[in-house]
């Protein structure tokens, strides 16, 4: 396992998600193709790498908390 480098659907590499508001330098990596913008509302399980061609994105597996695990337990559901 890992975060994986190429994009399993094309195999075009992928490029890096970054959130929150981009800065000036941030703007111009993603014009240069360097880095994807994930836009400034970041929820609990957001992909880390996408794919620019195909639009393909990675979520890395995340450990629950033991609320969650409650929760999921309790009602079958987290949110
Ligand atoms: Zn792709």
């Amino acid at each position: 396992m890992g975060t994986p480098r190429k994009c399993p659907e094309c195999g075009t590499k992928l490029l890096r998600i970054v959130y929150g508001m981009p800065d000036v330098g941030l703007f111009e990596e993603s014009e240069q193709g360097k880095v994807l913008l994930g836009g400034c509302c970041v929820s609990f399980n957001d992909p880390t790498r996408g794919c620019p061609d195909c639009g393909w994105q990675y979520t890395p597996p995340r450990e629950l908390t033991d609320e969650e695990k409650f929760l999921l337990e309790t009602f079958g559901r987290i949110d």
